[in-house]
């Protein structure tokens, strides 16, 4: 931005308007003044000098003549000043303009920005409310972004992110507006009649297949979708129409990700539902790290029997959130939040730490099996942090089980395969869990050197009732005799099932049948009673041996 240097100037830059104003009006103020000064001192001494010129009478003041030039001079440079201000005004109103051009535009799209959207939006708002008219907002968000850009360069990302702007830009409608909001997330919002929700749809599924079409930059071909979420609001009278705006945004923020999990490539509308979602995972989170510092997650155990024999084999740590506010929460709850929000490894080695502690004093036959989530096989030193965990425990690696799910598999391969040749040279087994439910292959169960499988409990539970399920589970077992990979029947919940069981040949099983998971306190208990207990941590008066394993 143009300045001189005796410029006072704001933060931005700008200068500030007072003094600009000031400026303006002493420059004019000196015009005017020569102006006066000229007419009242010219004619007299103008006079004198024509008159002394001419008729050789008299001689002009010398002191009005002086005064005279002087006041010539003060019009010359009073009239550049002028002139020289106006143009510097006009210099600066255009490179204020420009400023607040890119102030307000996305510079990669030429769409509106971050900035100035809440504004854009407001006014829709305003203008809606006055007319009786509604609001629509749109939050687009291009699906995988980030892999194709990855896969074809920064400089096609680009390309991608301007064409899904031109696209969105030409499907609006009049009265509307299109922001990107930076990254690869885009705001359409526009003005619609009352009752125009047909019409709102029908906008966003164009603007979900122009996207989908594929985008050809430099011979390259691009193919990105969005998942959107649908907003639509009035005038309220409580709210002031930034406040209306910013209301619509949060709502189609809330909606797009119900978009997303609903498989993307798709709207979804705003439902009040949402919001109580997102204040109830809000709570969640923090009552997860609260929890974690106050120790408030704590292993159950699952028995793992041996269906030939009825005997316990050993057990599978569950982890259990017994929450001051939520009661006791399941894992399926709080595992995927502890994921996202990278807690995780933290919540499962402060478990592990803990069942180490409790099975050390279970009779020394029984395995511990652990469950551990794919994001912690990513680490690339858990494998020496689950070692250091069992020397500080002095708990043998050869009781140790730890579970994977599929979905490790797909991850990287190479990484999970290194990782559990390193787990399984110190001796720790390794099942492969929730069996049939992922797209493991035979030649991924060939290549990784697993000791166990686990039959998903879906299957095993309706065994009984469903031809289906009794195919599958047939199915694997067969598969695990011809791979030499004995199989634990996860969700074993009645008699039924597990003569059912049987028929397909010999099975670890856990289940309901045996009981549900227990604290550790009920765990001792149970094991003291059948003498399962190492001498030193056996209660007072409870047997300790000989074992009565059978559960
Ligand atoms: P999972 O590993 O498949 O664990 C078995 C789940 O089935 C447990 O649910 C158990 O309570 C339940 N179950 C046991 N017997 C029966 C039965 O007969 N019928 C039925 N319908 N269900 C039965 P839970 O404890 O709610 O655990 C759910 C999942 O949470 C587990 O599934 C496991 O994947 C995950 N999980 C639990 N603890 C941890 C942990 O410490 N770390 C990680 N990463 N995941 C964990
Ligand atoms: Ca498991
Ligand atoms: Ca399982």
């Amino acid at each position: 931005m143009a300045t001189t240097g005796d410029d006072r100037t704001d933060t931005a830059g700008r200068k500030a308007p007072l003094e600009r104003a000031e400026r303006d009006l002493v420059a004019l103020g000196i015009l005017v003044a020569a102006i006066f000064l000229f007419v009242g001192t010219g004619s007299t001494v103008m006079t004198g000098i024509v008159r002394s010129w001419i008729y050789g009478v008299g001689s002009p003041d010398v002191l009005l003549t002086n005064a005279l030039i002087l006041n010539v001079a003060l019009l010359l440079f009073g009239w550049r000043r002028y002139a020289e201000l106006q143009r510097e005004i006009a210099e600066r109103r255009k490179a204020e303009e420009t400023a607040t051009r890119l102030a307000q535009t996305d510079a990669l799209t030429g769409c509106l920005n971050r900035r100035s959207l809440d504004e854009a939006i407001a006014r829709l708002v305003g203008e809606a409310a006055a007319s009786g008219e509604a609001v629509a907002v749109m939050m687009i968000d291009l699906d995988k972004f980030k892999r194709s850009n990855d896969l074809l360069g920064h400089k096609a990302g680009d390309a991608v992110l301007v064409e899904t702007a031109r696209r969105i830009e030409g499907l609006i409608p009049a009265r509307g507006v299109v922001a990107r909001l930076g990254g690869d997330e885009f705001i359409c919002a526009a003005i619609f009649a009352p009752g125009s929700e047909n019409a709102i749809e029908r906008l966003a599924v164009r603007i979900n297949d122009g996207l989908a079409k594929p985008i050809i930059c430099g011979g390259l071909r691009a193919e990105v979708t969005a998942s959107i979420g649908v907003s639509l609001g009035f005038g309220s009278a409580g709210q002031t129409p930034v406040q209306v705006a910013q209301d619509l945004l949060h709502r189609a923020d809330l909606a797009m990700y119900q978009a997303k999990r609903r498989g993307r490539n798709r709207f979804a509308w705003f439902e009040p539902s949402m919001e109580s979602e997102l204040r109830f995972r809000g709570e969640l989170e923090a009552g997860i790290r609260e929890g974690l510092k106050r120790g408030e997650f704590v292993p159950y155990y699952e028995k793992q029997i041996d269906l030939e024999t009825g005997e316990i084999t050993g057990f599978e740590m569950l982890a259990r959130w017994i929450s001051s506010r939520h009661g006791v929460v399941s894992p399926d709850v709080f595992i995927p939040v502890a994921e996202e929000i990278g807690l995780i490894a933290e919540l499962s080695e402060a478990l592990i730490t803990l069942a180490l502690e409790d099975a050390k004093a279970w009779d020394p036959g029984l395995t511990l099996s652990v469950n551990i989530s794919p994001l912690q096989l990513r680490d690339p030193w858990f494998a020496q942090r689950l070692l250091k965990m069992l020397v500080a425990a002095n708990f043998p690696p050869t009781r140790l089980e730890i579970e994977i799910t599929e979905t490790c598999l797909h991850e990287n391969i190479a990484v999970v395969r290194s990782l559990i040749t390193s787990l399984k040279n110190q001796g720790i087994r390794i099942s492969l869990d929730d069996f049939g439910t992922g797209y493991s292959s035979l030649a991924q169960l060939r290549t990784l050197p697993f000791d166990r499988i686990k039959i998903d409990r879906s299957f095993v539970s309706s065994l009984a009732r469903s031809a289906d399920s009794a195919s599958i589970v047939e199915a694997i077992s067969s598969l695990g005799r011809g791979m030499a990979l004995p199989i634990t029947a996860e969700g074993v919940e009645s008699a039924e099932v597990l003569s059912a069981l049987r028929r397909f040949g010999q099975f670890k099983g856990q289940g309901y049948l045996y009981g549900q998971p227990a604290s550790a306190e009920d765990v001792k208990r149970d094991l003291a009673a059948r003498g399962l207990l190492i001498a030193s941590a056996a209660p007072a008066g409870t047997p300790d041996s000989p074992a009565a394993r059978s559960a």
